[in-house]
């Protein structure tokens, strides 16, 4: 089977690559489509922002495609940046931009204060506009300062419950073992699985880990 991933950003395609690595399934990206449109990400909620990715992607190249959407939840910040994640520090926000205006609003704070979780949802869609969830968090805090040279994003700041380095200082598969989208991953390879298989979705998305 052929499954298109839902998303022009490199980092997640490795990552989601090395993810669905033990499944027989050829998975491509959108760079090996012209003109899939791009996406605009308005939706209110993660899982609306997956779901029109994965729609988007599999009704123009015909194929599953699986979407990601991310978004990192700090408690001190009444959630935020949230759905926003991405565009934290403005509309072309760099990693570095967004990771250092969240150092500047949790200065001063300490432990809970520093208190945040990451949240991966993931849409398997059909061409014929089934579509599928999966979702995984992980939570963790906001380091005092960015330590680390892997991953992307936020990587840098954020540091999982259970150990002391950050994402960014972790390899790629200590960050699966533990990430949101390790996690939102496990439900989205059963979806994969079953599909390869029987060529249909189950009925029901796999219930969310939290
Ligand atoms: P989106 O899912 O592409 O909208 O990503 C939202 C924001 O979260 C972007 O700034 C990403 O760089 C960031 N992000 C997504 N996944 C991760 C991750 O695994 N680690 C750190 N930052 C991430």
């Amino acid at each position: 089977m052929r499954l298109v991933l839902a998303t022009r950003n490199r980092h997640k395609v490795t990552e989601m690559r090395e993810l669905l690595s033990e499944l027989a399934v050829d998975v491509l990206s959108c760079q090996d489509f012209a003109g899939v449109p791009e996406v605009v990400e308005d939706g209110e909620t993660l899982e609306d922002n997956a779901i029109k990715k994965a729609l988007v992607v599999a009704k123009a190249t015909g194929l599953p495609a699986l979407a990601d959407d991310t978004g990192l939840e700090v408690e001190a910040l009444g959630g935020e940046p949230g759905v926003f994640s991405a565009r934290y520090a403005g509309p072309s926000a760099t990693y570095d931009d967004n990771n250092r205006k969240l150092l500047r609003a949790l200065n001063g704070l300490t432990g809970r204060g520093r208190r945040a979780c990451f949240t991966c949802v993931m849409a398997l869609a059909l061409p014929d506009g089934e579509v599928r969830t999966a979702a995984g968090r992980t939570w963790g805090s906001i380091a005092e300062e960015p330590r680390g040279t892997g991953g992307f994003g936020y990587d840098p700041v954020f540091v999982a419950d259970g150990g002391e380095l950050t994402y960014a200082e972790l390899t790629a598969s200590e960050k699966h073992a533990i990430s949101h989208r390790g996690k939102a991953m496990e439900g989205a390879r059963a979806l994969v699985r079953r599909l390869a298989e029987s060529g249909r979705l189950p009925q029901e998305s796999p219930s969310a880990t939290s």
